[in-house]
This record gives C-alpha cells, structure tokens and sequence, in this order.
C-alpha cells in the first residue's frame, strides 16, 4: 500500500460553498495529463525500467533531430536541442520520478507528468525572463517523452479522468468551468483567482465547491492523494486523518440538514417584518438549471447571462436557435419573469470574436454593450430573438456594462428596428417588452437619473460597479483586499442609483453577488432595492433573512453607512445588523 502521509492543510479563500472529499487531480498548464492508475508493489521496478526506455527513445530522437538541423540550418539551431536533452538528463528530475513511482504507486507516466509539473511550476515564477521562456522547451520535451512511453507513438490522453476527484490547477477558466462534469469534479481549488470572477461565480451557480488563492500549492502535491474540499473556510486538506475525516463528515451531514431546512421554507413570502416585499429571483447561465430554479422557490431569473450559451461553440446560435432556447426558458418561469441580458462578452468571459491578440485591459475593453454595438448584426439577430420569446412569456430585456445615455439610447433604436422588422415579418412578439439597464459602471450610477427616465427598470452589477469605482480588478488575488463592497463611494452610488430610479418612478434590482451577501443584505434593503437577484444556492438562505429584517431598522442603517467615511465603519454597522437580525443563518455559511 502507498506509504501513509501526514495530513497537510492549506489555506485559501473560499469561493463556493460545501465540501467534497475526493483523490486529487492536478491540472498542468501547457498540455493534458496522462492517464492515472495505481500499479502494486511488484511492478515498481517495471514502471521504473519503462520510464528509463521511453528516457533513452526521446534521446536518440533528439540526437537525430539535432543532427538533421545542424545539416540543414546551422550549429547555433541544432543546439537547440542541446537544452532539451538537458532536461531528461537531469539528475534531480529522474531521482524524483523513480521516487516518486515508489512511493506513490502511480504509473510512471503520470509519475513523470506530476515531476516535471513541478518544476514547470518553480520556472514560471522565477524573475528572470529568460528562464521562463524555458518552460516552452520542458514542455516539449516532456510531450515527447510521454509519447515515447509506447512504442508506437500517440497523442497523450487529453480526457479529463473518468473518476470524482477535487481538481487542482493554477487557474481555471470561466468556459472549463462552464464545461465541468459535476458528477467527475467534486470541488477545485486553484493558485490564483477570486470571489468575484466569473470562475467562482459559475461554481457557485453549479454548486461545486471551491477555493482559490492557493498559493504556491500545485508545487506540494501529488496526484490522487486523497483530500477534503472545505468550501467554507478555503481549506484544502490533503491526506486528512481518520480524526479530521469524521469531524467533516459530521459537517457535512450538518450542513445538508440545514440546506433542507431551508429548502422547506422557500415558498415563503419575501418580506420584511414590517412589510416590505421583495422580489427575490435567480441569476442562471444554463438551461440545465432551470429546475434549480423552480425548486429553489425564486420568483422568476433576474439575470440570464446569456454569453456562456452564445460564445460555447465556435459559430454563434443564430436567431431561431436562440429564440427557441428563450422562449423555453420564458415558459418554464412562466408566471414569473425573466431578465434577459444581451451579451456581455469580454473581460473575464470569452471575446465576442476571436482577437489577433489579447487586449491589454480587457476589462476596460472591448466589452459588453460595446461589442454589440460594434457588431450590429449579431447584436440584432438576439433583440429579435428576445422580442418574439417576449411571445411566450414575461421577458425582459437587460443591457450590460453601459456608461452613459448614448449607449441606451443606441441599443433601444436598434431594439425599434428590429420591432419593425418583426412586424413586417408577420412573426408574432411582444412589441411593449420591458427594457432595463445594468448599472455597473460608475458613470452609469452618476447618470442614473437621465437613464432611468429611458428604461423600465435598473439593475445593480455590483461585481463590476465595486471594481470600477475602487479601480480594483475582480479577478486579481493580488488587490483582492482592497475590492470592498462597503466602500462610501459604493454605497453613495447605490443611493443615486435608487434615487434616480425612484424619480422616474421605475424599480430597481441588484444582480451582482453582493445581493446574496448576507453582511450587506440589511443596507440594500435599506437603500430601498426592490429586487434581488443571486445564484439559484442563495435563493433560500436570502429569503430567510429578508424575513428576519426590518425595513425601518434598515433604512436607519443605510442612512448611517451614508454619513461614514470608511469601508470598515460601513462594514461594521451592517455586520452589527445582520448579527442581530439573523444569527443562525449567519452561523450556517461558515463551516466552525
Ligand atoms: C455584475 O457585474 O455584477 C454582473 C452581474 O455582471 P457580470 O458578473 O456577469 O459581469
Ligand atoms: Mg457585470
């Protein structure tokens, strides 16, 4: 039996709550890891002669390739396969692999492929540019000697493992993310990343637990070690103790038992004990969760972000395609609504096309309500499509990242083209269709007035709101501390948001994820937000606490957090709140 380790605890910050315990699996940037699987004692040596022969195939290839280019190109390019050979000839790389065969009872590819990982690791870190741009020479010759450990050389094996384990990796992106089979992943943990990425938010949304900023982890594990996933606290735990398992098991039933709890209530009113009533409904990204959404008790999707549906696939759905996908959504929330928000490509997520090279700033870029309206066609093809699902039930429209009037403005005239296109076309659709604007920009918030008097309804992305006002990018770890969502500024702009809504006499909603933070709940109600709108987990867990709040109560918060000039005295004074308005529930989104 692989040889028993000590338990190891690493911190992170959790994204996503629950707790998973499963083998690791550990993601190398580059390129895809071999296939997995335990070898008993007896075929250590075995493994360890097949790693020496697949060492001693890529060499002479390399010698050749070496030679053929010398012939053809010169020494100095020959030589470029000098640094290959280096590689495989280095000692602390093939000691560690045989080690690692030995004491871990992998097979020795995948032995090899956990190695060289590493080290590709500790090279991407070091300052000097030269060295790093190595990392492309190991990479190539690692591929080359996992091909080499079978006669007949083949691609490595690019599936994901078809086991359930906890993925680690330096970052993940939104789109694998979005592509993640949750019966395999059961948690993932990355190096870097935050609360607010699209990453965190898609694990939310698909209910996998996750961590992010462990720093400098990958290069301290090993494959399939056995681990517990706390999505509470973001804590990675890798080959916990019998003591350590028990006590997370007991947590997790605990915490299923309460998840029940509260699913019970979810048909319950939201509203306050004083009378106000909220809206409280779902922000989705995929069809498939749909019934989430009913079985979670939310009234209606206040935000279908519908980029990971039209970017998945190289060709973009075009109009039947998305009509018809809409229009099965606006049926299934039926009496309820749904807010459909155009794309919003860029940023974090994928370009709305294919870049010739990255944008420097891709969150002041090319994003958003900008992409659509530089790209008209597309743009239109899904307001018409939008329109005619506005046929088979409440629909609304929703257009992201705006910054000012002209952009609303912009986008409703090519919402009355495509009006009357329609109508010329005899199709049936829904021509008084509500249409709303995202506030997330600051500029928009200032001008909220003047857009509010244009649209039906506003609603609050406070994800990008918080980082444009405090200039803090969401996704990176490094200034994670200074993204507050009790910054003044931020709730001073919430304020005017809700003012000039108020004035124009329209409503107005939050869809970012501070609308399922139960610190800050207490002051947007007190702000006077009239919906809410959070990933389909919240869903219960909001509704409770709305019932447990008093508007009044809130409002005087609200008026207080108005007059400070400190993130930390906001954050306080909502903190105060929240502890005395709902305790336990505050109690059941930690793990201690
Ligand atoms: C937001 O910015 O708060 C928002 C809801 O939009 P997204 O997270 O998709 O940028
Ligand atoms: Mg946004």
């Amino acid at each position: 039996m692989p040889r028993e380790r000590k338990e190891i605890v690493y911190q992170g910050t959790p994204v996503s709550r629950g707790i998973a315990f499963a083998p690791l699996h550990i993601v190398a940037r580059g390129f895809a890891a071999p296939e997995i699987y335990t070898i008993p004692p007896s075929l250590i040596p075995r493994e360890q002669d097949r790693f020496a022969a697949a060492l001693e195939r890529t060499k002479e290839q390399l010698r050749n390739l070496r030679s053929q280019i010398e012939k053809i190109s010169g020494e100095e390019e020959g030589r470029i396969f000098e640094a290959h050979l280096m590689v495989i000839e280095d000692r602390t790389v093939l000691d560690r692999v045989d080690e690692a065969i030995a004491e871990r009872h992998q097979n020795a590819e995948y032995s090899f492929y956990a190695v060289i990982q590493t080290f590709l690791e500790a090279m991407r870190r070091v300052p000097d540019p030269y060295l790093r741009e190595r990392t492309v020479d190991i990479e190539d010759v690692c591929k080359r000697v996992l091909r080499n450990f079978s006669a007949e050389p083949e691609e490595p094996n690019a599936e994901q493992p078809d086991h359930q384990h906890i993925m680690v990796a330096y970052d993940i992106n939104p789109s694998d993310t979005a592509a993640m089979d949750r019966n395999h992943v059961l948690g993932f943990a990355t190096e870097v990343g935050s609360t607010n990425s699209h990453t965190a938010i898609l694990a939310r949304s698909l209910g996998i637990p996750a961590i992010v900023g462990l720093q400098n982890a990958i290069f301290n594990l090993h494959a399939l070690a056995p681990a517990i996933i706390d999505g509470y606290t973001g804590k990675l735990i890798v080959d916990p103790s019998e003591e350590t398992r028990k006590r997370y098991k007991e947590l997790q039933q605990e915490k299923t038992r309460l998840r029940e709890a509260l699913h019970e209530l979810r048909d319950t009113e939201t509203i306050t004990t004083d009378g106000r009533k909220i809206t409280l409904s779902a922000n989705i990204e995929f069809e498939h969760e749909l019934p989430l959404v009913s079985a979670s008790g939310a009234e209606g999707i206040g935000l279908f972000r519908t980029e990971f549906f039209l970017l998945e696939n190289e060709e973009c759905p075009g109009e039947e395609e998305q009509y018809h996908l809409y229009s099965r959504i606006a049926q299934s929330v039926k009496p309820h609504q749904v807010i459909i928000r155009t794309l919003d490509a860029g940023g974090d997520k994928v370009p709305g096309e294919p870049l010739s090279e990255p944008e420097p700033n891709p969150f002041l870029g090319w994003r958003g309500i900008r992409f659509s309206l530089s790209r008209r066609d597309l743009f239109k093809e899904q307001l018409r499509a939008i329109l005619r699902a506005g046929a088979k039930g409440q629909v609304s429209i929703m257009f992201p990242l705006v910054s000012g009037l002209r952009e609303v403005r912009e986008a409703k005239a090519l919402l009355q083209e495509c009006i009357e296109e329609l109508t010329e076309r005899g199709v049936e659709f829904n021509p008084d269709i509500d249409v709303g604007a995202m506030i997330e920009v600051p500029s928009a918030a200032v001008m909220a007035e003047e857009i509010a008097a244009e649209v039906d309804f506003l609603s609050i992305g406070t994800n990008d709101l918080i980082q444009y006002t405090v200039a803090v990018d969401r996704i990176n770890p490094r200034v994670s501390d200074l993204y507050k969502p009790g910054h003044p500024a931020v709730v001073r702009l919430i304020q005017s948001t809700v003012a000039g809504a108020d004035k124009a006499g329209i409503w107005t909603g939050v869809c970012g994820e501070l609308a399922g933070d139960l610190l800050y709940l207490p002051l947007l109600i007190g702000l006077g937000i009239d919906e809410l709108s959070v990933g389909t987990q919240q869903v219960p867990l909001i509704n409770q606490a709305v019932r447990h709040l008093n508007y009044a109560e809130c409002q005087l918060l609200a008026q207080a957090c108005l007059q400070v000039g400190e993130s930390r005295e906001v954050d306080a004074l909502c903190r105060q709140l929240a502890e005395d308005s709902y305790p336990d529930l505050l109690g059941q989104i930690s793990s201690q």
